[in-house]
């Protein structure tokens, strides 16, 4: 066998194209995958680990500060050398060498270095030393190139060196101002850490905070970073930029009005690491997002597959669902659906078969870490509303749960649950409060299983738990 020759070619060992590879091997085919940077990509050591691991310490000294008796044993304030440290572990100090031999133990060849397609399945790889490999695919190759933070094209912004969310989580210390460009998941969030660390911080949120979630998670999310003393500008756009001789920060908003900091992060959204993979190869434009079919192959703008078939995208680069969790569960449709192929194996395209992602259009989940967290799955009432569903938006004050009285004392949050009228089913739940992370899963599971009513009427909930927020938004619905 040419050592250079594999069933499948993966270019990006993030989250998804490590899934993917594996998947494909389980399946009973060979793979290799090409990473430029660190094994275990953008998730791993700059966003989804490093800044849930910031914002826990935060988390639990507040959780403890809501319940008599651990409250007295409270005596001190946050760590935030200590949380820093526990940021650096669960980061894995930056090194890679546990996922790489991960990957060896999974059977999957890694090369290390820049992937380019440079002809139909053919993976140039460019090392560090400039030395070039080509890699052949026999079956088919698939982009899991993920993306970077956008910058935009705001005046003087790129000379004062901002901070994308990559320098935010890998900080190594807490600037005592920061200025916080966006309102989005990413910006909340940070300006939860970096607030909770001791930082006096300002969120410039032009298009509100949380814009796509039900309008009360964003509001909420807004009074209590108030109330931990973020100003948050809604509405605010940033015009130009400058850094002062001094290091200082001067963001010059188009309403005239200036605010200084001495860091400023930029978390207005992301773009497709496509600008140097070979895409002409397929007649695409470098740097676009990558359109796929239901079963992940790429096509283009006008719906055509490329490629005859044998070059797939998942993850970020797709554009379908930015989340971890999501393109992890596409990479296991590819790999299934490419493993299938390989072997003439029928393809289950139907929605909800095994080699499609149904779910990214009908049930993401999707947790957004502040204080108080925000769980949600599914459709807004606004965006079941626009998809033309007839609808019943129920709504219940989840502070009046008596399981949430009990977790903490003076508990606030709320549920809404939206149900599609012509099917009796929840198609859109979302949950506001402290802790309520762990309850999204059953909301995931009533929508994927489209449950009827009736039926969910008989899963009760333990009592006294914060779950018997079912019962009584099942109780308001009518039951
Ligand atoms: C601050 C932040 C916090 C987040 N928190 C969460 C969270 O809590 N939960 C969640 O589900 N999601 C979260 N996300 C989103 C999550 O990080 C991404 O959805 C996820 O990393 C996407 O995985 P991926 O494998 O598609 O891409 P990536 O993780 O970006 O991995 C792509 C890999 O491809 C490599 N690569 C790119 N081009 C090439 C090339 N030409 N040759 C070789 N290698 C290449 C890159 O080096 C990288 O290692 C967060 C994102 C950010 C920015």
């Amino acid at each position: 066998m040419d050592a250079n020759t594999y069933d499948v070619i993966v270019i990006g060992a993030g989250p998804v194209g490590e899934n993917v590879a594996d998947r494909v091997v389980q399946g009973g085919l060979s793979a290799a995958v090409v990473e430029r940077e660190l094994v275990g990509g953008e998730c791993s050591y700059w966003a989804c680990m490093p800044t849930k691991a910031l914002l826990r310490s935060a988390a639990a000294l507040r959780a403890a500060r809501q319940v008599p008796g651990a409250r007295e044993a409270v005596t001190g304030g946050l760590d935030v050398a200590a949380v820093l440290r526990r940021r650096d572990s669960f980061s894995s100090h930056w090194e890679d060498d546990g996922q790489a031999s991960w990957l060896s133990s999974a059977g999957i060849a890694l090369y290390r270095g820049q992937g380019r397609i440079s002809s139909d399945k053919v993976v140039e790889v460019t090392g560090e030393d400039g030395a070039m490999r080509s890699l052949t695919a026999r079956h088919a190759v698939v982009i899991a190139t993920g993306s970077a933070a956008l910058l935009p094209d705001i005046p003087g912004l790129r000379a004062a060196t901002p901070w994308s969310s990559r320098e935010a989580a890998a900080a190594t210390s807490v600037p005592a101002r920061l200025a916080v460009i966006g309102g989005g998941v990413v910006a909340s969030e940070m300006a939860a850490v970096f607030s909770g660390l001791g930082s006096s911080v300002t969120v410039l949120a032009r298009d509100g905070v949380l814009p796509l979630a039900e309008p009360f998670a964003g509001e909420r999310v807004t009074e209590s970073l108030r109330e931990a003393g973020v100003r948050v500008l809604l509405g605010a756009e940033a015009g130009s930029v400058q850094r002062g001789g001094d290091g200082v920060v001067r963001i010059t908003l188009t309403s005239g009005e200036q605010v200084e900091a001495d860091e400023l992060l930029v978390a207005i959204g992301r773009t497709p690491n496509t600008r140097e993979i070979g895409l002409d190869i397929v007649g695409l434009a470098p740097g676009a997002w990558l359109t796929v079919d239901d079963t992940l192959r790429v096509v283009g703008d006008d719906g055509e597959l490329l490629a005859d078939g044998w070059l797939y995208a998942a993850g970020d680069v797709n554009r379908r669902v930015l989340l971890t969790h999501q393109g992890k569960y596409q990479a296991r449709a590819v790999g299934d659906v490419i493993v299938a192929r390989a072997k003439g194996e029928a393809i289950e395209d139907s929605p909800w078969g095994r080699h499609v992602a149904t779910a990214d259009e009908r049930a993401v989940p999707q947790v957004v870490f502040t204080e108080p967290e925000i769980a949600s799955v599914g459709l807004t009432a606004a965006a079941a509303g626009a998809a033309g569903l007839r609808i019943r938006v129920v709504d219940y004050d989840l502070g009046a749960v008596a399981g949430s009285a009990l977790h903490a004392d003076g508990f606030a949050g709320h549920a809404r649950m939206v149900v599609d009228e012509d099917r009796k089913v929840v198609v859109g739940f979302t949950l506001v409060g402290p802790d309520v992370a762990e309850l999204l899963h059953a909301a995931t599971i009533a929508i994927v299983g489209e449950v009827p009513l009736d039926r969910l009427w008989h899963a009760v909930p333990a009592f006294p738990t914060i779950s018997e927020v079912w019962l009584r938004l099942l109780e308001a619905y009518g039951r």
